[in-house]
């Protein structure tokens, strides 16, 4: 038997209307784009693990309760098909069989459905964990309360480290104080950089360009160098978070990306 990470699945969950300046600072301002949203299921020897929970089911019906004046800012298109607990069972899972969530950061499109995950633990950076609790006010919208306070059992980390064979969190900072990315190996050697919204488009790496939403544009820089430098040092593919270009032409559930 193979110890370690088996496959991996992109899980759609759903898109944004979103400015690209938000991604990309002080570029091409006004202008909206397409920006799809997903959670990644890693299938482990030691069960199954989730990358960040995605957008708030409940929006579905009722935007404005998911998501306050938030709803109209940036425009949310989901399905009921986008709802975590759904896409699971297109490979044959339910919510109870996720052993380990781990979570890029604490922002509300990421964290949607973190409250149906109360049976295991919850990684993410503590520096995070904190903020998202007391944010700065000038970049509090994106941390929505009625997401995290819930009793779901934390596991802070401080700086990087190893999660389970073959999953690493980086710590990238610079989007948010405690922003992670995760490294996977699978069993067959081939790697993956998951980088949150360290990277949310290529255009970030390919043009060095750092987001425009940040809470440090120079550690959001500095984030970018170095998944850069890893992946070339560990032949590891970035797939960016909300890239619709990249989206669009990766395996989605029930195929497997690898
Ligand atoms: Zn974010």
């Amino acid at each position: 038997m193979t110890m370690g990470v088996e496959k991996i699945y992109i899980l759609p969950g759903g898109l944004l209307d979103i400015d690209r300046s938000i991604f990309l600072s002080s570029v091409d301002m006004g202008q909206m784009i397409k920006a799809p949203v997903y959670s990644v299921l890693l299938m482990h020897s030691q069960g199954p693990i989730l990358i960040d929970l995605g957008l708030n089911p409940d929006g579905v019906k009722e935007p404005t309760r998911a998501w306050g004046a938030r709803a109209k800012l940036i425009k949310p298109h989901l399905s009921e098909d986008d709802d975590v607990r759904e896409r699971l069972k297109e490979v044959g899972l339910s919510v109870l069989d996720i052993k380990m969530v781990i979570l890029t950061h604490m922002h509300w499109d990421h964290t949607g459905a973190l409250r149906f995950f109360t049976h295991c633990p919850i990684v993410v950076q503590r520096d995070e964990h904190r903020f998202a609790f007391s944010p700065d006010p000038f970049i509090s919208a994106p941390y929505m309360p009625n997401h995290f306070q819930h009793p779901v059992n934390y596991k802070l980390m401080d700086g990087d480290g190893l999660v389970a064979p073959g999953i690493s969190v980086i710590k990238t900072p610079g989007h948010t104080p405690g922003h992670q990315s995760v490294l996977v190996r699978l069993a067959d050697g081939k790697a993956y950089i998951f980088p949150g919204d360290a990277i949310p488009l290529m255009e970030n790496l390919t043009r060095k360009i750092p987001l425009g939403n940040v809470c440090s544009a120079k550690q959001s820089f500095e984030s970018l160098y170095r998944l850069e430098h890893l992946s070339h040092l560990l032949d590891a593919t970035i797939i960016p978070s909300h890239d619709l270009a990249v989206f669009e032409k990766m395996d989605k559930v029930p195929e497997a990306l690898a």
